[in-house]
């Protein structure tokens, strides 16, 4: 084999990614009945393999720090410990997608529910009593058989990223490959629950006691789960009109909406078309998908405004930047776009707009979305905490889920289960990359206003400055030194808080 450079690296690793994401969109989407990852892994091996790793952690070493090449190797780098670990767990993912695609969960009264349905049903489950049964029983299924799985997942890819010798430990290993300080993070994660503390406490006892009818310290997370769908609001969201009410704000912003054909909106049903939507950038920036089975609902727009995000960040990059900062880099940027977009759901004139909420019945849409929002981020703050225990290494492994039970349920005031202790963990800190998108579509929100005023998502000089100053730049900078170079204030909560407390006291 001919030694492996660089340039081949980025070349083949471009080809890889295309074939990838290709094949699980073709499945996902339902035009073909399974995908084949096996051959393409193959055909692939020798950029996803022990040369290509060393390569790049020696162009990391020997790269002066904050250079460009640095920056280059610390992507590509964090890209290859990522497969690494993939090819060394591969064996124990596929028991785990075994067992999730299998698993049934036995009530009491002799009903079976499959696994991959609990949470659905829990969230639509009128009757807190059964709700509560389904949860005791998928606790206790869960308990015995996938949380070991899961836990012997955590502690090997722990020692597998340590034996990689980065940095002293696992979280040092990730803050090194990242960019993200995940404990400065988790400071500004502590004093945003400090701070949202008696907000919280006032919306949620208010909000359980209204649609429980129970004491606030009893309800539990399968409650939260019921609770948060509010589908009171869903006849203003038609799934008829999802599509083009966001095609015309979009082109109202001075964009389009396709980015010269560059994206599909693949919207139809179709036989095996997964539920759950996605964007599949298949070869970035010329051949974007956004893939969603409309049902309509509020869930939905936010679902399709979210993923439009994506589509926007990809098929708008500029065309000349390699490979590793078109396809990696910090997820933190195109997840803050995607929740940009799909924050417009908490607009009063977008709403008013482009939704068929009408008006009068804005207020009260916001106010429950603003519960829900933040409800969502304490959970966020309060995983990342409990994630930095777990890695941590100074709490023993068999006391992790009374940290876990204490720490969600402290932040949430919803009851948390031991069981979900190695189950509700996101893969390598993705939680920080969500929280800092959190941040940053906030601080962006405030630069888009101060720019192109209030209602920015149809001020026609929007969509160039943004295709150009956003979407442009690929993921070549973290999500912190984009906000700076756009004029942000340093990416905080601080703007967050703002529009939660907007939003919860609207009328
Ligand atoms: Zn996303």
């Amino acid at each position: 084999m001919a030694d492996l450079t660089l340039s081949v690296l980025r070349r083949d690793g471009d080809a890889f990614t295309e074939a990838l994401t290709r094949e699980h969109y073709l499945a996902a989407s339902g035009h073909k009945p399974n995908a084949d990852l096996q051959s393409i892994y193959k055909r692939f091996a020798h950029i996803l393999g022990p040369a290509a790793l060393e390569l790049t952690r020696d162009a990391f070493r020997s790269s002066t720090p904050n250079s460009e090449e640095w920056r280059s190797a610390r992507a590509l780098l964090d890209w290859q410990v990522e497969a690494y670990a993939s090819r060394e767990l591969a064996e124990l993912d596929e028991r785990v997608i075994a067992w999730e695609a299998g698993a049934v969960v036995r009530l009491p009264d002799g009903g079976e529910v499959p696994y991959q349905r609990a949470a659905v049903d829990m969230s639509t489950e009128p009757n807190r009593q059964k709700r509560l049964a389904l949860d005791e029983a998928r606790a206790a299924l869960v308990g015995r058989e996938l949380a070991p799985m899961r836990g012997e997942r955590l502690q090997r890819e722990r020692d597998l990223i340590e034996s990689l010798e980065i940095a002293s430990d696992y979280i040092s290993s990730f803050e090194a490959l990242s960019g993200v300080d995940l404990r400065g993070l988790a400071t500004e994660c502590e004093r945003f629950l400090r701070e949202t503390e008696s907000m919280w406490a006032d919306v949620h006892s208010a909000a359980v006691k209204r649609q429980l009818g129970i004491a606030p310290g009893e309800a539990t997370r399968a409650d939260a789960l019921a609770m948060m769908r509010a589908p009171q609001f869903d006849p203003y969201f038609p799934a008829s009109e999802m599509e083009p009410a966001v095609k015309r704000q979009v082109s109202d912003m001075g964009s389009d909406p396709t980015a010269g054909g560059r994206i599909t909106y693949d919207l139809a049903p179709r036989p095996g078309k997964r539920s759950r939507a996605f964007c599949a950038p298949v070869r970035v920036p010329r051949e974007i998908y956004l893939v969603l089975l409309p049902y309509g609902g509020a869930t939905d727009y936010r679902t399709f405004l979210h993923e439009l995000g994506h589509s926007l960040h990809f098929a708008f990059m500029r065309d000349d930047l390699p490979f590793e900062f078109r396809c990696l880099g910090d997820n933190s940027i195109t997840e803050g776009f995607a929740m940009l977009f799909d924050h417009l759901m908490h607009d009063p004139g977008w709403l008013g707009r482009y939704s068929a909420l009408g008006r009068p019945r804005v207020p009260e849409y916001r106010r429950a979305a603003a519960f829900e929002e933040l409800q969502f981020l304490r959970r966020y703050c309060a995983k990342l905490l409990y994630e930095l225990r777990l890695y941590g290494g100074d709490i023993s492994w068999s006391s992790l889920p009374d940290a876990y039970v204490d720490i969600l349920s402290t932040a949430t005031t919803f009851r948390y289960r031991a069981a979900d202790a190695f189950i509700d963990v996101d893969p390598r800190f993705y939680s920080a990359r969500y929280l800092r998108a959190w941040q940053l579509q906030a601080s962006l929100r405030d630069v888009l206003v101060a720019q192109f005023d209030e209602d920015w998502f149809r001020n026609p000089r929007t969509g160039p400055w943004m295709e150009r100053e956003l979407f442009g730049e690929g993921q070549r900078e973290l999500a912190s030194e984009m906000a700076e170079r756009v004029g942000a204030k340093t990416l905080s909560f601080d703007p967050v808080i703002r529009a939660i407390e907007a939003g919860l006291t609207a009328s």
